[in-house]
C-alpha cells in the first residue's frame, strides 16, 4: 500500500509546526549533530556518525490502553513531519510507571501505527524504544544534578510541601531540607535508590525558585520512591523517575529535535528547557537539546477520548470491546469500516493550531465518504425488506424464468466491470417504499404508479396484503414488457421512482449492524453530568437484509456503497464470505445525523 503521505499526495498546508521545522532546517540548527545508531548520552553520539534523520519526532504513548482518533492525529502529525522533512519518527513506549505492562496494549499500539500507513523502521534500523530502558541514564542524571548542586533530597511530608508550594497568587517557602550538603543529599538519595527509605518518605527536588511565578519551577519532584516491581526492570528500582524529568531525558537520549505535545504541557516547557540546559553544561546529553512544541488536542464530538473512559465502557460491557465499531479507538474505527487514508484526510483537514477546539464527528465522516466514494464498489440491498410479487411474470416471461441484470461495479470507472444478478417473479423491497396512499411527493409504489425496479424493469404497482395487525407482508406489481434497462424500449415508459431490489431466487441473507453515534449528546460528560448516562440506547440496531449476490461473496474488511443506504464494510471479525454474510453500516451517504 502508498503510504498516505507518499510524494505524489497535494502539498499539505502550512502551520506553526512546519514553519519552526523549516527555520530549523534553514538555519542548519540540528545539522551538526551525531547519531551513535541508537539512543545514548552525549560520548554515545560523538562517536556517531553525522544524524542522517534531518529530524526526529516521536510518538511516546503510554502503553495503558488502545489508541484513539486523538492519538491518530498525534501519530499522522509526528510520522508525516518526519516523512515530510526527510527525518524519523521513534515510537517510544513511555512506561517509566511502574505498573502492569500489557502486552495486548503495546502490540495494539504497533498495530495501530503500522495500519495508519507508517513505520519506524529507517536506515535499516528499528526506532522502536522503551523510556525504561533509560533508567540507569535517568538516575546518573538525578545524581549529577545532586552533585552540581541542581537537586535536593525533601523529606517534608507530602503535606507540607503541598503547603510550602504557595499557589497563584503565593510564592512558596523554601524546604528546610533545601540547604542540606553536596554530600548529605548524595548519601540521602543513595539510600532512597537502595531501599532504605519508605514509599512516599522523601523525593527528591530540582532546586530552581520557589517563588517563581510558573508554579511547576518550584522545585519539582524528580524522582519518588515506590516499591513496586516493572516489568522491564524487575525489583532493580525502588525510585522512579517523574514523567517530567523522564520525557526530557527520554528526547535527548534519542536525539529527538522537536518533542510535539498537547497544550496542557505548556508549563512544563521552562522545566524541560531548564533541565536539558543542565545536563547539557554537564556534558551528560547531545546539544543542541530537542526544544518542545504544543498543540491543541483534538476534542471530537459525540465521543469520549480518553483512555480511561474508553477503558470504563470496555470494562463495563456498554460496548462489545476495545474493537467496537461505536468507539473512536483506532481498532473500532477499523472495524468500523474507516481507512488508513480516511484518518489521514481527517488530520490533514483540522490540521493543528494553539486553541482548543472541539472538531464536529460530521467532519471525519466527510473524510471518510471523500475517501471511500471514488474506492468502494456499488451494491444493492434492502435492509427492512418486503416481498414484491411480479404477477405476470409467469405469464409474459414463463414459470421460473430468472432474467439476468447488471449494474456497473463503480458508476465511475467501467474497467472495474459488471455485477449481475437475476430479475424474477418475487424481488425483496424496502418496506418503506410502499404506501397505501403516497404523501405529497411520493414517487415510489402505490398502487396505479409506474416505477423502475433499478437496472431491471420497469413495473406498475397493483396493491399490497397486509396481516391482522396491518402491518405489510406483500406488494404486488405488473411487469411493463420491454422495459428492461439497457435494452431500446427501457426509455419508452417514463417514471419518477427508482427501486433498489434484491432477487429472491439469488439474494443472499445477512446480518446488517446498524451503528449510530455511541453518544446522544455532543460533549459526554460535561458538565457535573455522568458520560455513561449519555450512552445513545439506539446506537446499534441489527437487521436481518437481503443483498445481491457480489455481497454474498464479500472479503471481510471489504467495503461498499449500498445504494441510497450509505457506506457497508463486511466486518472483519464476523463475516464468513459465502456462509454468514456480516456488514457494518460506516455511515450515511451524507451527514443526517440529528435531522
Ligand atoms: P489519555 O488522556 O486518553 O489517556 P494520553 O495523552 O494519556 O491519553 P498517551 O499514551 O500519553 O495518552 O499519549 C501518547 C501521545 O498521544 C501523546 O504525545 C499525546 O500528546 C497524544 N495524544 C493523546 N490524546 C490526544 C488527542 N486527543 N489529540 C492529540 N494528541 C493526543
Ligand atoms: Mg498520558
Amino acid at each position: 500500500m502508498a503510504s498516505p503521505t507518499d510524494k505524489e499526495s497535494p502539498a499539505r498546508p502550512s502551520n506553526f509546526l512546519r514553519q519552526v521545522i523549516e527555520r530549523d532546517l534553514d538555519q542548519g540548527t540540528y545539522a551538526a549533530r551525531q547519531w551513535g545508531g541508537s539512543p545514548g548520552d552525549a560520548a554515545h553520539h560523538h562517536h556517531g556518525e553525522p544524524d542522517p534523520a534531518k529530524i526526529r519526532t516521536r510518538f511516546p504513548p503510554e502503553p495503558n490502553g488502545y489508541l484513539h482518533v486523538g492519538h491518530a492525529k498525534s501519530i499522522c502529525l509526528n510520522f508525516g513531519l518526519a516523512q515530510d522533512y526527510g527525518g524519523i519518527c521513534h515510537l517510544r513506549f513511555d512506561d517509566t510507571n511502574p505498573e502492569k505492562e500489557e502486552i495486548e496494549y503495546v502490540e495494539g499500539i504497533k498495530d495501530a501505527v503500522h495500519w495508519l500507513g507508517y513505520s519506524w523502521d529507517a536506515n535499516s534500523t528499528s526506532h522502536l524504544y522503551q523510556a525504561s530502558d533509560y533508567f540507569d541514564f535517568m538516575y546518573r542524571a538525578a545524581e549529577y544534578l545532586v552533585e552540581a548542586g541542581h537537586a535536593y533530597v525533601d523529606e517534608q511530608t507530602p503535606e507540607q510541601m503541598r503547603a510550602n508550594r504557595g499557589d497563584f497568587g503565593k510564592p512558596g517557602v523554601d524546604s528546610p531540607f533545601r540547604s542540606r550538603s553536596i554530600e548529605e543529599n548524595l548519601t540521602r538519595l543513595r539510600a532512597m535508590r537502595d531501599g532504605q527509605l519508605a514509599d512516599g518518605s522523601a523525593v527528591l527536588r530540582a532546586k530552581i525558585d520557589m517563588a517563581s511565578p510558573n508554579i511547576n519551577m518550584r522545585d519539582p519532584t524528580i524522582y519518588r520512591i515506590k516499591h513496586a516491581e516493572h516489568h522491564n526492570t524487575g525489583d532493580k528500582w525502588c525510585i522512579y523517575p517523574m514523567y517530567t524529568f523522564a520525557h526530557p531525558i527520554e528526547d535527548a537520549l534519542e536525539n529527538i529535535t522537536h518533542s510535539i505535545c498537547t497544550l496542557e504541557f505548556e508549563d512544563q516547557r521552562p522545566f524541560y528547557d531548564w533541565l536539558l540546559e543542565r545536563l547539557g553544561e554537564g556534558g551528560l546529553v547531545n546539544t543542541p537539546p530537542p526544544r518542545q512544541y504544543e498543540f491543541a488536542r483534538l476534542n471530537l464530538t459525540y465521543v469520549v477520548t480518553s483512555k480511561r473512559k474508553l477503558k470504563q465502557l470496555v470494562d463495563e460491557k456498554h460496548v462489545s470491546g476495545w474493537d467496537d465499531p461505536r468507539l473512536p479507538t483506532i481498532v473500532g474505527l477499523r472495524r468500523r469500516g474507516y481507512t488508513p487514508e480516511a484518518l489521514q484526510l481527517f488530520a490533514d483537514r483540522i490540521g493543528v493550531s494553539k486553541a482548543d477546539s472541539w472538531i464536529d464527528y460530521s467532519t471525519l465522516e466527510i473524510a471518510l465518504r471523500d475517501d471511500l466514494d471514488p474506492k468502494a464498489a456499488r451494491a444493492m440491498a434492502v435492509l427492512d425488506p418486503v416481498k414484491m410479487v411480479v404477477t405476470n411474470w409467469e405469464e409474459l416471461m414463463g414459470a421460473g424464468h430468472l432474467e439476468p441484470c447488471s449494474a456497473p461495479v463503480h458508476p465511475h470507472d467501467a474497467a472495474r466491470g459488471r455485477r449481475e444478478f437475476m430479475f424474477g417473479r418475487e424481488l425483496w423491497i424496502e418496506r418503506t417504499d410502499y404506501e397505501d396512499t403516497p404523501p405529497k411527493g411520493f414517487f415510489r409504489l402505490f398502487p396505479g404508479n409506474k416505477v423502475r425496479m433499478k437496472y431491471g424493469y420497469v413495473v406498475e404497482c397493483t396493491g399490497a396484503s397486509r396481516d391482522a395487525s396491518g402491518a405489510l407482508t406483500e406488494v404486488q406489481a405488473k411487469l411493463v414488457p420491454d422495459t428492461r434497462s439497457g435494452t431500446p424500449g427501457a426509455d419508452a415508459v417514463k417514471v419518477k421512482g427508482n427501486i433498489t431490489w434484491v432477487g429472491v431466487a439469488d439474494g443472499v441473507k445477512a446480518e446488517v449492524r446498524l451503528y449510530e453515534r455511541l453518544f446522544s449528546v455532543p460533549q459526554p460528560g460535561a458538565g457535573e453530568k455522568d458520560f455513561l448516562e449519555e450512552i445513545n440506547p439506539d446506537s446499534l440496531k441489527v437487521v436481518t437484509a437481503y443483498v445481491e449476490p457480489s455481497l454474498g461473496r464479500a472479503k471481510a474488511d471489504e467495503k461498499f456503497q449500498f445504494e441510497r443506504h450509505g457506506y457497508f464494510v463486511a466486518d472483519r471479525k464476523d463475516h464468513v464470505a459465502g456462509e454468514k454474510p456480516v456488514f457494518n453500516r460506516v455511515t450515511g451517504l451524507k451527514d443526517s445525523f440529528g435531522k
